[in-house]
């Protein structure tokens, strides 16, 4: 069933997008991002804008994404939220969970890690734990090597359950998961957590490529005792090769869509027939799109971009 809220009264909850400023969005970024709006603003929950800058920042990129999207027409409640701003309440939850003894430092290189994961055991990808239970004498030795400590996890279960709307309930694996890289940059798993909670996130819609992470924040989320979120994670846009959309599959971004001679509403038209939402070539308003949005109907398959 959709969520809903009193009619008119808006709820106190919040959905948001939350793009990396690493390049301009594609349709499918821009895709999520409309549905993501619709998510939220269908159920009168405010709709929030969080910059995810900590990692991979392009000049420019922001202004580009913040002005693509709005000229589809979105718009977003309160201040844009830059995480390169909060590196204290990361390092703060941290700290919490450090003095819970839900930590440890690890010095594995990427290599390391590369070769432990995939040693015939465990999930695959997943960190089998190699510095979890290290002696101090092992730790001080490490540290006089001179590589800075990434901190992890010491997660305490290995499964954990979330209510996704269009994944239904969803068990996912859990292991320990770093919080804060070796180069003192926090953990994406991490950040999203915090700040999802004090934003007062209480409904997070993205695509369905991190389902699988869900379970880990929603975790993390419970152990800083914050509220998990409802999660709807959607299905992405691949390529034709099956493969996640790229800047090389054409022309993908709102820019190249308008170098075509598209208007964005047109593109926002393309959008919505991708979604079912409706007939190829029409250009609803995103007011029309929302008094028929209805979750349930959404393709829960993947739109294979075919260059428009
Ligand atoms: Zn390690």
């Amino acid at each position: 069933m959709p969520q809903s809220a009193p009619s008119g009264a808006g709820s106190s909850g919040a959905g948001r997008f939350a793009p990396s400023p690493s390049g301009d969005l594609h349709l499918g970024n821009l895709r999520t991002a409309m549905l993501a709006w619709l998510f939220a603003r269908s159920t009168g929950r405010r709709f929030l804008m969080r910059i995810e800058d900590l990692d991979r920042v392009r000049a420019g990129a922001e202004t580009r994404q913040l002005d693509d999207l709005a000229a589809l027409g979105l718009d977003w409640d309160g201040p844009i939220v830059r995480q390169s701003e909060r590196l204290a309440r990361y390092d703060a939850a941290i700290d919490e969970l450090t003095a819970a003894g839900s930590t440890y430092e690890c010095f594995c290189t990427r290599r390391e890690i590369q070769q432990a994961v995939s040693a015939p055991h465990g999930p695959d990808g997943h960190y089998p734990g190699t510095c979890r239970d290290l002696s101090a004498a092992e730790i001080a030795t490490k540290h006089d090597s001179g590589r800075p400590p990434a901190i992890r996890l010491r997660a305490e279960i290995t499964e954990f359950a979330i209510e996704d709307e269009l994944h239904g309930r969803y068990t996912g694996a859990i292991d320990d998961v770093v919080l804060r890289r070796g180069d003192g940059i926090p953990a994406y798993n991490l950040a999203v957590v915090v700040d999802d909670a004090e934003q007062g996130v209480d409904q997070v819609v993205r695509g369905d490529d991190l389902l699988s992470s869900a379970p880990r924040q929603a975790y993390l989320a419970s152990l800083l005792s914050l509220i998990v979120p409802r999660y709807a994670h959607v299905p992405l846009a691949l390529n034709s090769d099956g493969k996640r959309l790229a800047k090389r599959d054409g022309a993908v971004t709102l820019a190249d869509q308008r170098a075509l001679g598209r208007t964005p509403d047109e593109v926002r038209g393309i959008l919505a027939a991708s979604l079912g939402m409706a007939e190829a070539g029409d250009k609803p308003g995103l007011d029309e799109l929302l008094r028929g949005f209805d979750p349930v109907a959404l393709p829960r398959t993947p739109w294979v971009f075919a260059d428009l």
